[in-house]
């Protein structure tokens, strides 16, 4: 069974093309997410002929700054040819708390790009922000027509129920699910809108950056707080993937 990490940053692994190798033999089907669109162009060109990876547009909260206006200018350039958007939201906590109103700014403008081109797929990062986030994907964004995969997910129980109501998905990775707030969490999820994430390479395993396939840990983590095996989660996230991918298709 192909695993999935809907969440990493290949780019900026120094061997990003050997991991991108790798993700082929092992399938694994990653979505690169990157931090700002000027890595747009190489990640597109260098995942183009590949079947499990695909590369996501990005303008990471953290590194909205002086010069949002032109990295959003890049972006929206660059996004009729991106069917994936990420890693894109609002970072809230103590380090970035003094750029939110442009981060809203910026963030509600991908929202509104996004909603007029329609079927996309956002990963999206909501740090001590899921309240102004889910806001802002009401007002703007429709989820007929796009969908919203809530990375790293660490709301409240409240805003977990809103953003299922709403009907996002959320990517766990096996950091989220040894702490008992994710747990909790985790119950809150209905199945069908679980996915599996590693945001490497911020996250170690063994002393080093994790790659796409350490998502196996989240598997067995999974597997083992849902006591069920870690075939049939990996079966579960898999045919998530699937019909995330397939269902905006169609839309
Ligand atoms: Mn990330």
């Amino acid at each position: 069974m192909p695993l999935i990490d809907s969440h990493c940053h290949l780019d900026l692994y120094p061997n990003f093309v050997e991991i991108l190798e790798r993700c082929e033999e092992k399938q694994v089907y990653t979505l690169a997410v990157t931090t700002t669109p000027r890595a747009w162009p190489r990640n597109l060109e260098l995942t183009a002929d590949k079947q499990y990876v695909n590369a996501a547009l990005g303008l990471h909260p953290q590194l909205v700054n002086e010069t949002w206006q032109d990295e959003l200018n890049i972006w929206e350039k660059y996004l009729s040819q991106a069917k994936y958007v990420g890693e894109v939201g609002i970072d809230a906590g103590m380090n970035f708390s003094h750029t939110l109103p442009v981060q809203q700014k910026v963030f509600r403008r991908i929202l509104e790009l996004c909603a007029e081109e329609g079927n996309k797929i956002l990963s999206v990062h909501s740090i001590n922000s899921a309240r102004l986030v889910l806001d802002l994907i009401e007002e703007v964004l429709p989820l007929d027509k796009n969908k919203v995969i809530l990375h790293w997910f660490t709301g409240t129980t409240t805003e977990a129920k809103r953003a299922v109501e709403l009907g996002c998905h959320f990517s766990v990775n096996h950091k989220m699910l040894e702490t008992q707030k994710g747990k909790a969490l985790l119950d809150l999820l209905p199945f069908n809108k679980l996915l599996t994430e590693t945001d490497g390479p911020f996250i170690q395993q063994n002393g080093k950056p994790t790659e796409p396939s350490g998502v196996i840990e989240t598997i067995r983590l999974l597997a083992s707080i849902k006591r069920t095996s870690p075939n049939s989660i990996s079966q579960i996230i898999f045919e998530n993937f699937m019909k995330l991918s397939i269902e905006n298709n169609n839309s």
